[in-house]
């Protein structure tokens, strides 16, 4: 228990004993480990000179900025709680997640700063910090160079919470994710054990990083192994494909969306991909063409599953299966933590039966953030967490994620997994993107309904598609329904919001 996992020792270790390798880049310009911990230990000060005590939040509203990663690791040396926001909620949104989250102290960036100032009469905050700059370098600096450095760090137990992070509210109101310093530690050393990783990695973060996959996925793990971080303000094609070829990129994590339209760009072709040692992707369903694309070009494409509450790894693959488990999330077991497949009645479904995906280990949340009855709701007395997803396992072990458990579609009285018609209509050559829904239906209850966005040139029919899908599913899993939009709305962190097609189209 006295071991020192946290967050701001392990930084503090790293800075000493890899002081001049480079720790992150962001625009143009590079911070060793030793510039990095300075600006953490003089934000850390200033934090503590406004206040924020042991166990106090400090909230984080904005874009990727290495501020981001500052104020996460200057709590972290100080005790405090970081809790980091989605930069594009609206300000009743925003005042939600502060009040709830009951924040000391909130760091923003400009644009968050004036969200703020809408509803800041309504809060209860002590203060809030705002970037200055959010394009620039200068965020914070005026700030961070008037300060000394923070004297010796808060001791900090390892079980005690680090960050409470907001799931991404796509299946209803968000709840606060409490995270421990021991599961985001264990987390990664789980992680460490199936990805490559080194300290010659040149991971690049695109994701966002108020995203558990943005954050922990492959920024901690590198930032652990004191390899480098290419952090890039926000996700554009074009700019990701050019700095993978220009910095070397070894490896990096995205939701589907993000590789798709990588994948689509006019510059992917002639893209140098070859520094690559894995891409890793999860977040949403994987369509298995999307896989096929980046094996096409020699990449190990790796598919990995987990949620917020697991910190977030549940299931991965390693770059050497890749190539012969194309579709798996993962074997059921990692070398910390285990998953099982139950029926609604918590008892584990046989190999190859469709159940609900279950994990234990040392990463998965304490619980939610007061809310002791979602928490008693999630995990079990024999402490496994219940993600509302469902999986299948092979006879190997090897689990693959069949979808939620809340977007199933029943048509007929068959279940449809949206995920597996969506894997098909991705090869459909004139459909771009694709969500699969369930809309009521007199007939079948549910009729399978496919969202499409085509690619330029005339849309597809519903004819088209239903002939496409002949000899590829079964007739109840053929859509009844096709519906053409222009773009599939998507959250900041490039899921779908499927909820806000079945209010389109007249879903439940
Ligand atoms: P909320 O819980 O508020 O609706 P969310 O579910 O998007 O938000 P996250 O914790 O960000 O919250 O995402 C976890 C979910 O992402 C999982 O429950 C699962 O549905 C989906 N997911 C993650 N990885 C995969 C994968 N490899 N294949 C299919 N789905 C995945």
């Amino acid at each position: 228990a006295g071991l020192p996992l946290d967050l701001g020792s392990w930084i503090g270790r790293r800075a000493e004993t890899a002081s001049t390798r480079p720790a992150l880049t962001f625009e143009g310009r590079t911070l060793t480990y030793g510039q990095f911990l300075d600006r953490i230990d003089r934000l850390a000060a200033e934090l503590a000179a406004g206040g924020v005590g042991h166990g106090d939040r400090v909230g984080y509203a904005g874009i990727n900025h290495p501020t981001f990663l500052e104020t996460l690791f200057a709590c972290g040396r100080i005790g405090a709680v970081f809790v980091p926001l989605n930069f594009r909620l609206a300000g009743p949104e925003m005042a939600y997640i502060i009040g709830d989250a009951g924040l000391h102290t909130l760091v923003a960036d400009a644009d968050r700063a004036a969200v703020v100032d809408t509803v800041r009469s309504t809060l209860s905050l002590s203060r809030v910090l705002s970037v200055t700059e959010v394009d620039g370098w200068e965020a914070l600096e005026p700030l961070m160079s008037a300060r000394a450095p923070l004297g010796l760090p808060t001791r900090v137990t390892p079980d005690e919470v680090a960050i409470v992070m907001y799931t991404s509210g796509t299946t209803g109101r968000p709840k606060g994710v409490m995270l421990t310093h021991a599961n985001l530690f264990w987390n990664n050393v789980n992680a460490m054990f199936s990805f490559d990783s080194s300290q010659n990695d040149v991971t690049l973060v695109a994701a966002p990083l108020f995203h558990i996959g943005g954050l922990n996925v492959n920024t901690l793990i590198t930032l652990q192994k004191a390899g480098e971080v290419v952090l890039t303000a926000g996700f554009d094609p074009a700019e990701t494909l050019a700095l993978i070829e220009r910095r070397r990129v070894t490896t990096m994590f995205g939701v589907p969306a993000m590789f798709l339209f990588m994948a689509q760009h006019p510059e992917f072709a002639d893209t140098d991909l070859s520094s690559l040692r894995s891409l890793v992707c999860g977040g949403a369903p994987v369509p298995e063409p999307l896989i096929r694309i980046y094996h096409g070009r020699g990449v190990p494409f790796v598919q990995g599953y987990g949620l917020t509450e697991t910190a977030p790894l549940a299931l991965v693959l390693r770059t050497d299966e890749s190539a012969t488990k194309i579709g798996a999330a993962g074997h059921h077991t990692l070398m910390l933590s285990e998953v099982r497949l139950v029926d609604p009645h918590g008892i584990p479904v046989p190999t190859g039966e469709t159940g609900e995906v279950c994990v234990r280990g040392p990463q998965v949340m304490v619980g939610y953030w007061h809310n002791p009855a979602a928490t008693a709701a999630a995990i079990d007395e024999q402490g496994w967490f219940h993600t509302g997803d469902l999986g299948r396992m092979d006879d190997d072990g090897y689990v693959y994620i069949v979808d939620r458990t809340k977007d199933m579609v029943i048509s007929g009285g068959e279940n449809v997994y949206p995920a597996e018609v969506e894997s098909v209509l991705y090869d459909h050559p004139a459909i771009r993107e694709v969500a699969v829904i369930g809309t009521p239906d007199a007939r079948w209850g549910e009729a399978v309904t496919a969202v499409v966005a085509a690619v330029e040139g005339p849309a597809p029919t519903l004819d088209d598609v239903r002939e496409f899908c002949r000899d590829r599913l079964a007739g109840y899993k053929i859509p009844l329904r096709l519906e053409i939009v222009d773009e599939i709305p998507r959250n900041p962190a490039g899921k779908i919001l499927k909820y806000r097609l079945r209010e389109q189209f007249g879903g439940a």
